[in-house]
């Protein structure tokens, strides 16, 4: 199979990088090139800027309704190209198939924000003589970063509020797993959407990502990626004209079983949770904690179900865990699994793992990692403290319900969290008291709604994503004060610098 070549989308065109560089990427799976990817330059993203420039003012002022036309044009896109999406994935970072919802997800939300790009501001009656109003108006040139895992739920899920707000856009993908967003832009430019409202940017972080963070001419910037990238983000930010960022960053989420809990469903669950895309989603529950009257049958059927996950080739349909998605990601994972034990109780639940990878031996990889399941890991031990982003359980046990709620909030993250109890007040009493952005009440991660606000509190992250919430994280905010003659008021003696 001929490997695809990347380029960067600026201004509807496909364009190679400033300097003509490109690297390479391999296939985790068959360690078969399956990418030549253009390396974003600082002066690929000055080009791009200046297409969304130059773009923005009259795509802003297109009505909701027009602006909305090339978004759902590329929705249907979207939907038929949905295997083809899936095999980028799969391709890229040896994501199964079978659980590809990305280009789903990336359809409902570019048609949803077709829709609904209606910006409203107020009106104020409240200062005698004054008929107040503020104003909803896009920032202008934006951006998104995102990361590897989910590359279009994070590319739409960012692109389609900013574009409905009228803000044009710079998205600089994963260096691990562009494919998509390729195939993406290709879809773009056939959807109809004016030059410079979209452009894609491939490259490494240190570079592009870097040059994105402190532009002066990218007014808002949301990132989804880890917690370290997210701190170097907001520094150049901070030393470059402080945009406004929006941050969804990693997780250490934990899981509560309480001693009523139905096991086997709990059990299921979170072994789902850990074990989906092995290991390698932000709100995965890396730390179960289980009530210690029922803790050996819960490890025993979390091990049942952990041990049938099949592991194999990310296109087969029955494929339920691909490799880890690079050499990096596997060393990374391997490192933290000998540390776990040295500090805690190694168990392997049995997974068969596949020994060696059929490629073409262009790169000889061997990324598989089977699920593993820790316990009675030290709460300050480094795997219960640091994301793993691996197929890693750590399963401790507690006796009252003040110590679990201690444990499970003794974390800098706060991404998910999640209780399983048939008891209504101790559910509702937890979850208030978990300190995270989402709590799962009798379910867990990746559970969510698309309408409730996605994020984190503590290090997981700043500001909120969703149907309800997303447009306003691309919105300025202008409060016009109008000094009205002859309204009841307009001639009394009113401080009006005070609003009174
Ligand atoms: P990462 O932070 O390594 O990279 C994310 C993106 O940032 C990539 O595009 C990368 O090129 C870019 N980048 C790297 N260095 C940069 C720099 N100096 N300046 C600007 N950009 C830079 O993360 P990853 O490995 O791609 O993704 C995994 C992480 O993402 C995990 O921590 C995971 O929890 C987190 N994540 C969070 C969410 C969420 O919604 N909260 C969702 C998915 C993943």
């Amino acid at each position: 199979m001929a490997a695809t070549e990347v380029q960067h989308f600026i201004n509807g065109e496909f364009v190679p990088s400033s300097d003509n560089k490109t690297f390479d990427l391999f296939s985790p799976y068959t360690g078969e090139l399956v990418g030549k990817v253009s390396e974003g330059t600082e002066e690929d993203v000055d080009k791009a800027v200046a297409a969304a420039q130059a773009a923005q003012q009259s795509w802003s002022s297109l009505s909701p309704a027009q602006r909305g036309i090339p978004m759902a044009k590329l929705a249907q896109l979207i939907i038929e190209h949905d295997k083809d999406l899936a095999k980028c994935e799969a391709l890229a970072i040896g994501r199964p198939i079978s659980i590809y919802f990305d280009g789903y997800y990336a359809a409902t939300h570019f048609k949803y924000f077709a829709e609904s790009g209606y910006a409203v501001g107020t009106s104020s009656l409240n200062t005698p003589g004054f008929m107040n109003i503020s104003l909803r108006q896009p920032y202008g040139v934006c951006a998104a970063i995102i990361p590897w895992n989910a590359p279009l739920v994070f590319f739409s899920k960012k692109v389609a509020p900013a574009i409905a707000a009228g803000n044009t856009m710079i998205v600089k993908t994963s260096e691990k797993a562009p494919l998509s967003s390729h195939l993406l832009a290709k879809l773009i430019a056939e959807a109809g959407f004016p030059p410079g409202v979209i452009n894609v940017v491939h490259g490494h972080g240190q570079v592009s990502g870097n040059a994105i963070s402190k532009h002066m001419k990218i007014r808002a910037l949301s990132f989804t990626g880890s917690a370290r990238t997210g701190r170097v983000i907001q520094k150049a930010a901070a030393d470059s004209n402080l945009k406004h960022l929006i941050f969804e960053l990693g997780g250490k989420s934990p899981a509560i079983i309480f001693e009523d809990a139905d096991i086997e469903k709990a059990a299921k669950d979170t072994q789902h949770s850990i074990m989906f895309h092995s290991g390698q989603t932000c709100m995965a529950n890396s730390r179960i904690y289980v009530h210690k009257n029922i803790a050996d049958k819960f490890v025993t059927t979390f091990n049942a179900h952990a041990a049938a996950r099949k592991l194999g080739d990310p296109l087969s349909p029955d494929t339920t865990s691909g490799p880890q998605a690079d050499k990096t990601q596997y060393e990374t994972v391997l490192r933290y699994i000998e540390e776990g034990k040295k500090t805690g109780k190694f168990v392997d639940p049995g997974a068969t793992v596949p020994s060696s990878s059929p490629g073409d031996g262009s790169q000889s990889l061997d990324l598989f990692v089977g699920p593993v399941v820790f316990l009675q890991q030290p709460e300050d031990s480094k795997v219960m403290k640091e994301e793993i982003f691996g197929p890693v359980a750590c399963i401790n046990t507690f006796e009252t319900e003040e110590e679990a709620l201690r444990v499970a909030n003794d974390t800098e993250f706060g991404l998910y969290a999640a209780l399983y109890t048939k008891d209504i007040d101790r559910a509702l009493r937890v979850a208030k008291g978990l300190e995270s952005g989402m709590v799962g009440v009798n379910c867990t991660s990746p559970t969510g709604a698309w309408d409730m606000p996605f994020g984190g509190y503590k290090s997981s992250g700043a500001g909120r994503e969703s149907f309800l919430h997303s447009l306003d994280d691309w919105l300025e905010q202008k409060a016009v004060f109008i000094k009205v003659d002859g309204l009841l008021g307009s001639s009394g003696p009113t401080n009006s610098t005070l609003g009174r």
